[in-house]
């Protein structure tokens, strides 16, 4: 469930069903002001909502108030340890301070710096971290790690409660990702203040980012998170933002530039589709609109399965065809298909976002799939039918209506001329059956 509270940080909400922030850190030393800004920018530019800063020194607080000043997005201090730095993060103009309540000196340090946060109107992420919680918890966190970290965040929770702030949103990280998994689910069930989410030192760019999808992914396709962060061992935040937003859009939740769908390729495959996905995913680059666009190696299961596609091609040996919302636009040699395809995508915005179809080309193109298409293959849309139409007959024969008077269910072992067989499409242990 969505956190019932939001927050704002800087003029990004979080939480209360703002769309799910994306944010990242930067890996520069804060203090080198000029090479901090240019690794913001280039987040900023990648899509992060919200950058975090280290800040483990006085001179990274200080240059914060440049950093805030120049960021092109709101800017969270990251503190640990002592809270001084928190009071300067905050006086230097952070958007957002992050603190541990667990490592920051005790309750005493911590009201010091709500204090503050309440009188300058400021929001603080509480985090809690596998690695660091409070002694007390310790041996719980060896024999039950969910627990302890659910229990560490509540007391921190109760904490600012008791200190009247509820300016707060509130992270449990674990390197686990079940464990991260289990622990949110209970929090969010607990509290009402958003929650970010990550895996914290997920690892490489490609394990990583698998964890963080798998384990952010689960939660937010259960409604559970209001920002994430994917932690990659990486220099290049931008990649992390990248990651993000891939997480996001695959689960529909936010959506950011085109998307590219692709088969994965098999033995039909006649050309060489890995250069035409390369080259078709660089060129979408150079727009902004969220459209889909999708590439096929083949005309083996016609075009229905990218049907939702805005755009599309699929190849052959020798040509190739350009679609258009599942509907075939013009054939074309197989060399040239990326080139026509983008001049399509280009007269369709040229043309306000119309399609521009030219009907000689496309009853060529509509010509050629129908020659290439496999019409033995069990696509979806063939089995809908062929279950719609066998409901039928049950629902017919229910009735006593067989006979003339049902409607006569198309040959269930034939389609578009093919006759199938048992060796060639097995029915046994699926869901419908052949006459
Ligand atoms: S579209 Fe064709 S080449 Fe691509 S995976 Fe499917 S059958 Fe294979």
């Amino acid at each position: 469930m969505a956190s019932k509270n939001q927050i704002h940080v800087g003029g990004v909400p979080i939480g209360g069903g703002a769309p799910v922030a994306v944010q990242t850190m930067t890996k520069t030393e804060t203090a080198d002001i000029e090479a901090t800004l240019a690794q913001i920018k280039r987040v900023a530019d990648a899509g992060a909502d919200l950058v975090r800063c280290a800040v483990p020194r006085e001179k990274d607080a200080e240059a914060l108030r440049t950093i805030v000043r120049e960021s092109p997005i709101p800017v969270i201090a990251d503190i640990h340890f002592n809270h001084t730095l928190a009071l300067k993060a905050l006086d230097a103009g952070a958007h957002c301070i992050r603190i541990n309540p667990g490592n920051i000196g005790g309750p005493e340090k911590v009201a010091e710096v709500v204090a503050r946060a309440k009188q300058l109107d400021r929001p603080m992420r509480i985090g809690v971290n596998s690695g660091s919680l409070p002694a007390h918890l310790r041996e719980l966190e060896y024999s039950n790690p969910v627990d302890a970290l659910v229990t560490a965040a509540v007391e921190f929770v109760e904490l600012m409660e008791r200190l009247d702030f509820t300016n707060f949103k509130v992270s449990m990280k674990s390197t686990s990702v079940p464990n991260t998994i289990a622990s949110n689910r209970q929090l969010a069930e607990r509290i009402p203040y958003p929650l970010h989410l990550g895996i914290t030192e997920a690892g490489t760019k490609w394990s990583g980012s698998l964890k963080s999808a798998v384990g952010l992914g689960t939660l937010l396709a259960d409604d559970i998170g209001d920002t994430i962060r994917i932690s990659l061992s990486t220099f290049h935040a931008e990649e992390e933002v990248k990651v993000a937003w891939e997480i996001l859009k695959a689960l529909r939740l936010r959506r950011r530039g085109p998307e590219l769908i692709a088969c994965p390729t098999c033995g039909r495959l006649q050309f060489d589709m890995d250069t035409v996905v390369a080259e078709v995913e660089k060129r979408l680059e150079a727009y902004e609109d969220p459209i889909q666009v999708s590439v096929l190696g083949c005309a083996v299961n016609g075009i229905g399965e990218a049907r939702h596609a805005d755009f599309g091609i699929t190849g052959a040996k020798d040509m190739g065809m350009i679609y258009a919302k599942g509907e075939p636009l013009k054939k074309v040699p197989t060399a040239q298909l990326v080139d026509e395809l983008f001049k399509e995508i280009d007269r369709y915005y040229a043309a306000g976002k119309q399609l521009v179809r030219d009907d000689a080309s496309a009853a060529e193109a509509a010509q050629w799939l129908s020659e290439n298409e496999d019409a033995t293959a069990m696509t979806p849309e063939r089995l809908a039918a062929l279950e719609a139409a066998a409901a039928e007959q049950e629902a017919a024969e229910a009735a006593g209506q067989t006979g003339e008077s049902a409607a006569t269910p198309p040959d269930a072992g034939e389609l578009n001329g093919a006759r199938l067989d048992e060796s060639v499409s097995p029915v046994a242990g699926r869901r419908f059956t052949r006459a």
